[in-house]
C-alpha cells in the first residue's frame, strides 16, 4: 500500500476528528485514533507509522501476536507504538491477550477478567481495560447487557458489581467503557446509543469505588468507526477505533 495515500487519508480522518471535536466544545488532543489493521499485513502498520500513527487496534489475537513480533522486528519494543486489543477474548486465549495487547477495549466476562488477571500477574503487568457494553441491545453484539439500563436496576446492579469486581483484579486497570453502533442504524439511532453509552459511564463513575480502589484509571470511551466516529465525538469518544478510512476496504 502507497504511504503517500496512507497519509493523506490520516491527514483527512485527522481533520475530522478535530473539526467533530471543536464543534462539541471538545479539546481535540482528547481523542486518540486508533487505527484498525486488521487483515493488513505488518508492511501496512510500518507504513502508518512512518506517517505518524501510534495507536494500532487489532480484533483476532492470532493476528496480533505474529504482527506485533513482526513490526518490532523493524522497529524494536521501544517504537511508541501502543497495541489495542479490539476483539473479544476467548478464555484459553487470555495469556496472548497478557502477553501482547497494551489496552484491552473489549471485556465482556468475569470470567475471563479473572484468568486474564492471573496471567498479567505472572508477567508482572497490569493492563488498561475497558468494559464493553451492548447498549443497542442487539443480540449478535457482546457486551454486558446494557439494553436498558436507564430503568432496569437489575442490568445496573449486574455491571456495578461486574466492574467493581474487575477493579478488584490486580492484573487489569478499569478505565472506561467501550460499545459498538447499532449495524443497520440511522445516524440518529447510532447517535443515540453513544449517548447513552456515555451517560452510562459517568452514571458508573460515580458509583465505583474509587476511593478504596484507587487503581481504577476511569478515563476513556472507546466508540466510532469509519461509518460513525464523527458522531461518537460528538458525544464523548476519547477512543475512536477506524480502519477503512485509513486503509481502504478490507479483503476479507
Ligand atoms: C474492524 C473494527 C473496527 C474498525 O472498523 P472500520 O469500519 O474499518 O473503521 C473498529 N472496532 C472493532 C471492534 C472492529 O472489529
Amino acid at each position: 500500500m502507497d504511504v503517500d495515500v496512507i497519509a493523506g487519508n490520516y491527514a483527512a480522518v485527522q481533520e475530522r476528528i478535530a473539526r467533530a471535536a471543536r464543534n462539541a466544545g471538545r479539546d481535540p488532543h482528547d481523542i486518540t485514533l486508533v487505527a484498525v489493521t486488521k487483515t493488513w499485513p505488518a508492511e501496512v502498520v510500518l507504513a502508518a507509522y512512518e506517517v505518524g500513527m501510534r495507536h494500532f487496534g487489532e480484533n483476532r489475537l492470532e493476528e496480533l501476536a505474529p504482527k506485533r513480533q513482526a513490526v518490532e522486528a523493524v522497529l524494536g519494543a521501544s517504537s511508541g507504538i501502543v497495541w489495542h486489543f479490539i476483539g473479544t477474548a476467548q478464555s484459553r486465549k487470555t495469556d496472548l491477550v497478557a502477553a501482547y495487547a497494551d489496552v484491552f477495549h473489549a471485556l465482556d466476562r468475569l470470567k475471563i477478567a479473572r484468568r486474564l488477571s492471573a496471567a498479567l500477574t505472572t508477567l508482572g503487568r497490569t493492563l488498561p481495560t475497558l468494559l464493553e457494553v451492548n447498549v443497542s441491545g442487539e443480540a449478535s453484539k457482546a457486551g454486558f447487557d446494557c439494553s436498558h439500563w436507564e430503568e432496569d436496576t437489575a442490568q445496573q446492579a449486574d455491571l456495578l458489581a461486574a466492574a467493581t469486581a474487575v477493579a478488584e483484579l490486580p492484573g487489569l486497570q478499569l478505565c472506561g467503557l467501550m460499545t459498538m453502533a447499532p449495524w443497520e442504524a440511522t445516524p440518529a439511532d447510532v447517535q443515540t446509543v453513544f449517548r447513552r453509552t456515555r451517560l452510562l459511564a459517568d452514571w458508573l463513575q460515580q458509583r465505583l469505588p474509587q476511593a478504596r480502589l484507587p487503581q481504577i484509571a476511569w478515563s476513556h470511551l472507546s466508540m466510532g468507526m469509519t461509518d460513525d466516529f464523527e458522531l461518537a465525538v460528538a458525544e464523548g469518544a476519547t477512543l475512536v477505533r477506524v480502519g477503512r478510512a485509513l486503509f481502504g476496504e478490507r479483503q476479507e
